[in-house]
């Protein structure tokens, strides 16, 4: 996080923070937040709030160990990687791009399916914040440039009065049993389940680079 270009230090963050009354903890959870996504974007300090929020409903802590869906790829996905641990890696964040800053949260099951909470920002009561809701708009009337530190306080103020919630119900995608086989068209292997006909993704659909 550097300041300058962004205009939002750590310093002024922290005073941010500090002067709309959030909790000590989820203070470091941004400011690991914003170092982990190089800056304190809106869409992540909304996210913080968000997953926050699904974690009270859920009754656990961050600690736990949470599956996650995330229904944007843009900035959200961060917020859960940061303070759900769930992540790209460990497998335990899925990113469906269906455009929505709304995720859902439950806890391991044995069950074919999950009860999860479903936390969103509520159109609603973006009414309230005005800032808020033309950056969420993505309204030509927001003025990066000239509005970003009274977005950000206005995100701080708001903290989870943008958002709400339900209980939903989300199938278990189970680990798959797999076998490698080599692609007779680069030699290279992959597993079975992902060989498109007689191919590999990268020879196949998937292809995304040409050799030099
Ligand atoms: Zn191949």
């Amino acid at each position: 996080m550097q300041a300058g270009h962004h205009e939002c230090s750590p310093e002024a963050l922290k005073a941010g923070m500090k002067k709309a009354g959030i909790k000590p903890d989820l203070q470091e959870q941004i400011l690991r937040l914003s170092e982990f996504h190089t800056y304190p974007a809106p869409g992540v300090l909304i996210g913080a709030f968000m997953v926050d929020l699904a974690l009270e409903l859920l009754g656990v802590s961050m600690d736990r160990k949470l599956y996650a869906i995330c229904e944007t790829p843009k900035c959200l996905p961060d917020a859960l990687q940061i303070l759900a641990r769930c992540t790209t890696g460990n497998n335990r964040l899925r990113v469906v791009p269906i455009g929505k800053f709304a995720i859902t949260l439950n806890t391991p099951t044995e069950s074919e399916t999950a009860d999860a909470v479903r936390v969103y920002v509520d159109l609603q009561k973006l009414k309230k914040f005005p800032t808020i809701d033309l950056w969420y708009a993505n309204s030509p009337a927001y003025d990066r440039h000239t509005m970003k530190g009274r977005l950000r306080d206005e995100i701080f103020r708001a903290g989870r009065d943008i958002l709400s919630f339900e209980n939903v119900r989300v199938p278990v995608i189970k680990k798959k049993k797999w076998t490698s086989v080599t692609c007779p068209c680069c030699w290279e292997t992959v597993p079975d389940y992902l060989f498109q006909g007689d191919r590999c993704g990268a020879c196949g659909s998937m292809r995304y680079y040409k050799r030099i």
